[in-house]
């Protein structure tokens, strides 16, 4: 059974100056473990459908199901890392880490044990005093994942984590990501306008066309998962997909 199902998802927004129609017939399953990237023009509805998963906005038309359950019921399976890290610089790390328990006033000793654990597993455990400025940009993506791993989601979404790091950090920061991602066995969903980033963290490309968003094409990516995905860059069937992407969003940029 698949953990997330879309089914006819549209959606419309409606503001005094008109409607945009973002989404269109979206309809996608995503099995357990599976890193699904998403791609497409800018504008096109990609933080729309985030937002919809997520449970930040309700669709037009269509349905979510995650494993059994309506998304409305499910929430607590999801969790969003947005595109800036968004650490608040006056608490330390850990404190960053377990502000979203402390907040639904869930903040028991587990989940502060659970917090710690996964802070000292992925290197941080030198910094979970540390106030955030204290930390290198990587060093602040990888606490920013963390803090969406603290309630023991099964779904994360990410919505252009990495925008804001740049290139050599970037490369780093993806690996680094993938690597805990498969390592603590979650299910991911990422957005990205990088075509490279998106085939080689993923099992499966999903590209969207020009607003509104549908899907264009779907590919299974089929390199080696027991490589770092930068290493999976030199892989021959890297290129393939590069090309047959790029020219899908070619064409719907016409
Ligand atoms: P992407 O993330 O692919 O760049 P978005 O999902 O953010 O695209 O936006 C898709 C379209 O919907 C854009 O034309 C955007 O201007 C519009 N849009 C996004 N949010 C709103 C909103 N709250 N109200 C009205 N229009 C919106
Ligand atoms: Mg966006």
């Amino acid at each position: 059974m698949p953990l997330l199902v879309l089914k006819n998802l549209s959606h419309i927004y409606h503001s005094p100056s008109g409607e945009t129609e973002a989404l269109k017939d979206i309809t996608l399953s995503v099995n357990e473990h599976e890193f699904v990237s998403i791609v497409g023009p800018s504008g096109c509805g990609k933080s729309t459908l985030l937002s919809i998963l997520a449970g930040l906005l309700e669709p037009s038309s269509g349905e979510v199901i995650i494993g059994d359950q309506k998304l409305a019921e499910a929430k607590d399976l999801i969790a969003l890392m947005p595109q800036r890290d968004q650490l608040f610089e006056w608490r330390n790390i850990l404190k960053n880490v377990i502000l979203s328990p402390e907040i639904k006033r869930n903040k028991t000793p587990e989940v502060i044990e659970y917090a710690k654990k996964l802070l000292e597993k992925y290197g941080l455990k030198d910094f979970m005093y540390k106030k955030p400025s204290e930390l290198s940009g990587g060093m602040r993506q990888r606490a920013a994942l963390i803090r969406t791993l603290v309630g023991a989601p099964k779904l994360l979404l990410l919505d252009e984590p990495f925008s804001a790091l740049d290139f050599q950090t970037r490369l780093a920061v993806c690996d680094d990501v993938a690597n805990i991602i498969a390592e603590e066995k979650k299910t991911a969903i990422l957005v990205t306008h990088d075509i490279s980033e998106a085939i080689s963290m993923s099992t499966k490309v999903v590209v969207l066309t020009e607003r509104p968003a549908r899907i264009k094409t779907i590919y299974n990516i089929e390199l080696d998962r027991t490589i770092p995905p930068l290493k999976r860059r030199e892989q021959k069937s890297f290129n393939v997909y590069f090309r047959n992407v790029w020219k899908d969003l070619e064409v719907s940029n016409e």
